[in-house]
């Protein structure tokens, strides 16, 4: 009977993702639909430049690693006509974690805690020596580090072991349920404490925007593609107040390239017709109240923070830690790692990396001096060289020019 079950629920699933594979081929693939919504993007950026002049640049800001991975991969960039500027966001949890935790792990690294941690997370390089170490992987010839690729590898590692570990859960709002679910339904063991630096994605856009605002001299970014992954979990209405107090047209995109044109191609017909609203493009992932299961549970195990980001300072209501009733498990209320205060935040980028204009649109990677000369992927100096949601490991990857460029040349765009 059991067995009948669950190869019913394994057929069911099968299904599912036949389905879902098929979607997704269609929004990668569909060479005719690419070229329609190519020309329907000249036709409302013309109309844009008839209004605007010349020489205005629409800065389109695509808020996530993952967006910023599909624009550089697939040359985007280079489809799109010149008046339209395509700027990486902060999403990149990796780019923003602060030095400070990096080194506190060393330290408890080095006090004898496993510390368990992504592969990104690892080689993460900190400003400041701890003992003459500068990351988790220096570390590791004299300290027990582990990397995982989730929270329930680290509870199951840290129950066989039975040694006094730490997990370094970074993240964003997508994270924060599965982490959530194992901490309120009691798996996790006492062994093991969670440094919760989840960070808010919402926060860090109004930031950015104020930020960008006030330097009249820089022009504005005049259109948000929002994560498609995190608004499955806190839906398109976290976004809603980005085009209410901002007054610019929002998108919460899918991530295959016809998601991403489609998405900037809503941003220019709402350009064109003078509206700011909030709107899903990724409705085969995406609601406007989104996963209100996951938000409360996340709520039942985090209060939110004001938290630090990295080379940029505090950002308010913008990262999770753990309720005091799970204190037990919790590294900043247990085994005395301080917590990041803003009177002892310091800026923390190494000296001559440009990372935190990066992630605030302010600067290309190429605008940086080191960019493939000291910084690169095999050896970041900087965050936004570490992680493949990185903005500088993805120019580096896949820069631009190729078959992109060539294409853009043969429509005339270049
Ligand atoms: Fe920083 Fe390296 Fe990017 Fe320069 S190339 S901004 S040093 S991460």
């Amino acid at each position: 009977m059991v067995s009948e079950m669950q190869n019913s629920e394994h057929s069911e699933l099968s299904n599912f993702l036949k389905v879902v594979n098929k979607i997704e081929s269609a929004f990668r693939e569909n060479r005719e639909l690419v070229s329609i919504i190519l020309k329907k993007i000249m036709e409302y950026s013309k109309k844009l430049e008839e209004a605007y002049g010349k020489e205005f640049k629409f800065k389109i800001m695509n808020f996530c690693g993952t967006h910023e991975w599909t624009v550089t991969h697939f040359g985007i960039r280079s489809l799109v006509p010149k008046n339209i500027e395509l700027v990486a966001g902060p999403g990149c949890p990796v780019c923003v974690t602060p030095s400070y935790f990096i080194e506190e792990a060393i330290k408890l690294a080095l006090d004898g805690f496993t510390i368990y941690t992504y592969g990104d997370t690892y080689r993460l390089r900190t400003v400041n020596s701890v003992r003459g170490y500068n990351s988790l992987s220096d570390v590791r010839s004299d300290g027990d580090v582990k990397i995982v690729t989730s929270f329930a590898e680290a509870i199951a590692d840290a129950r066989r072991s039975g040694r006094e570990s730490v997990f370094i859960g970074i993240g964003f709002e997508t994270v924060a349920p599965g982490y959530a679910s194992a901490i309120i339904r009691g798996i996790v063991p006492e062994n093991l404490k969670i440094m919760s630096l989840v960070k808010l994605t919402p926060p860090a856009m109004f930031y950015t925007l104020e930020i960008l605002r006030e330097k009249p001299t820089e022009p504005p970014v005049m259109g948000v593609i929002a994560p498609g992954h995190v608004s499955t979990i806190t839906g398109a209405k976290a976004w809603a107040v980005v085009s209410e107090n901002y007054g610019i047209p929002v998108v919460i995109s899918g991530f295959e390239p016809i998601d991403v044109l489609l998405s900037i191609l809503e941003i220019l017909k709402q350009l064109v017709k003078g509206e700011a609203k909030t709107v899903i493009e990724y409705k085969r992932a995406v609601t406007w109240h989104g996963d209100v299961r996951a938000q409360r549970i996340v709520a039942k195990a985090f209060r939110v923070v004001d938290d630090a980001w990295r080379g940029i300072g505090f950002l308010p209501e913008s990262g999770l830690r753990l309720r005091e009733e799970y204190r037990k498990i919790d590294a900043f209320a247990e085994i005395g790692v301080e917590d990041l205060k803003p009177d002892k935040w310091v800026y923390d980028l190494p000296p001559g990396c440009r990372c935190a204009e990066v992630t605030l649109g302010k600067a290309k990677p190429t605008d940086c001096p080191l960019f493939m000369r000291i910084c690169t992927p095999s050896k970041p100096y900087g965050p936004c060289m570490v992680s493949l949601e990185g903005a500088c490991a993805i120019w580096a990857r896949f820069g631009s020019g190729g078959l992109a460029d060539e294409i853009a040349k043969d429509l005339g765009l270049q």
